[in-house]
């Protein structure tokens, strides 16, 4: 039988004479070496291309590799869709990304790697995403506490900002945020204040990822005198950003009740024609829901709802006075939500209804609020606080387990943000944003389950390296992309100037 041709074929090959019969065997067995080599070449191209892009899943033979940073020996926590958890893992990176995440005796197999770092005894996991934030309210850290917020708003913070803020202050700020960030494994983070152009300029300096909103209210500020020049501010500052490996600029309008319709209206129709994203504070307040119901005869979701702004682009912070027909809106619209247990709990705000939000699925992700609320950026404290927080006031120690409290700074919060297809979880083809954390200080010992051990007992100090768009940030504890000497010395400064200026 000759492979490829008929039966019909071999039945006229039995009519030819032995010459011609001979001719025909010797070009088919021709025809047949030829599509051996073919298939072997085929089966080669594909197996080496696929190396470089896909995980080495088995022990067979695999053809020499190589990557530009081989994280290898630690507890990889891939909060994939299979929550895989690999014991003496490994994660390669080359350039912005991760290309093979598996056990570390497969993944290292004829792999050579530019720089290798030993993480035994260590846990990998996705950089943590802080998805609320005000980086450059850094330096207004203790500024005033023990308010509720329309005090320490009216009182503090207002007079404060309209004293300090200008571009140099919002640099310095966030400079100061960033490192405080990186040394706690966040990669990722959502901002909304002032000067954001200069926030991702300092933000794209120190090799961080940000979602960064220009703060749009309705009375005049430090950079824009009205909600019309700051519109115009955004729509630049878009289009400068739009196709930034780290900065995803939007439009942050502050909130409904510190807006006119018009202008919320105005915001949705930018952020359909750039296709950004738009970062707003939502139900904060019992009272912000109270003055908004007086003014719309609605509840602040179901007003912006009315009014055609939310989408699957929004990014609503807080959202902690919210009815179950609002968390139905929210879903049907697929708003990413950011929660901040710390600051609603400083100030008072009240208890976001997250259970139910979580319940039906919907994108809730952490943040930790400015610092002039929290006081500090530390995600490690917004997962505990989530976890503990939900459980106390549902009266059920099941409610916000820990393996999910995780999720929601990493893999949720990702989507919450809108970019769960880039950030979130170690996965193939994802950017390395990547924590190697310590899993053996005291607070941390002895261990027994992962989730337990990073939800409850990890701290912030215990984050030893961090990588960002597959660059080291950080390592054993060393910045290596902001001066922390130079950047304690200007806030200091600041807070000299800060002081000196509440008392004119
Ligand atoms: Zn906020």
């Amino acid at each position: 039988m000759i492979v490829g041709f008929s039966n019909e074929s071999n039945e006229k090959l039995g009519a030819l004479c032995r010459y011609c019969k001979n001719r025909l065997k010797s070009v088919t067995s021709a025809m047949d070496k030829l599509k051996f080599y073919f298939a072997f070449l085929l089966v080669f191209t594909f197996s080496s291309s696929a190396l470089t892009q896909r995980i080495p899943h088995t022990e067979k033979y695999i053809a020499p590799w190589s990557c530009d940073i081989l994280i290898t020996g630690g507890t990889v926590v891939t909060m994939d869709s299979g929550r895989r958890v690999i014991e003496n893992g490994a994660v390669a990176i080359k350039g912005d990304k991760i290309v093979a995440v598996g056990p570390a005796a497969v993944v290292t197999k004829n792999l050579t790697a530019k720089r290798t770092i030993n993480a035994r005894g260590k846990v990998i996991i996705p950089g943590l995403i802080n998805t609320h934030t005000h980086v450059p309210m850094s330096l207004f850290r203790g500024i005033s506490d023990d308010l509720d917020l329309n005090d320490w708003l009216t009182r503090y913070i207002f007079p404060a900002e309209a004293k300090n803020v200008d571009e140099k202050f919002v640099r310095a700020g966030t400079r100061l945020g960033l490192a405080e960030m990186i040394r706690g494994g966040t990669t990722t983070y959502c901002d909304m204040y002032y000067f954001e152009d200069a926030i991702a300029d300092e933000t794209k300096k120190a090799g961080v990822r940000g979602v960064l909103g220009e703060t749009i209210i309705k009375f005049p500020v430090a950079d824009n005198k009205s909600p019309e020049d700051a519109l115009a501010y955004t729509e630049k500052f878009i289009k400068k950003w739009k196709n930034d490996p780290l900065i995803v600029p939007a439009a942050a309008p502050h909130a409904p009740y510190t807006l006119e319709t018009a202008t919320l209206k105005a915001i949705r129709a930018q952020s359909d024609r750039l296709d950004s994203a738009v970062v707003i504070h939502v139900a904060e307040t019992k009272k912000e829901r109270d003055d908004i119901f007086a003014l719309y005869g609605k509840t602040p979701a179901a007003y912006l709802d009315s009014i055609g702004f939310l989408s699957n682009r929004t990014i609503a912070a807080h959202s902690v006075w919210l009815r179950p027909d609002e968390v139905d809106i929210y879903k049907k619209h697929g708003v990413g939500v950011a929660h901040n247990p710390t600051s609603n709990m400083k100030l008072a705000s009240g208890v976001a209804p997250i259970p139910e939000m979580l319940a039906k699925d919907i994108a809730v992700g952490l943040g930790t609020d400015g610092a002039a609320s929290n006081n500090d950026l530390d995600m490690w404290e917004e997962i505990d606080l989530a976890a503990k927080l939900h459980k106390l006031t549902s009266n059920d120690p099941k409610t916000l387990p820990a393996e999910m409290a995780f999720e929601m700074a990493t893999i949720r919060g990702a989507r919450a943000l809108h970019l769960d297809d880039l950030i979130g979880s170690l996965e193939i083809g994802k950017r390395a944003d990547i924590a190697i954390v310590d899993l053996d200080s005291l607070n941390q010992t002895p261990y027994f389950n992962i989730y337990s051990a990073l939800v409850y007992t990890t701290k912030a100090t215990d984050v030893r390296s961090v990588i960002i768009n597959g660059r080291l940030v950080m390592l054993d504890r060393r910045l290596l992309t902001l001066n922390e000497t130079a950047i304690k010395v200007d806030a200091n400064r600041y807070r000299e100037k800060i002081i000196n200026s509440l008392k004119q």
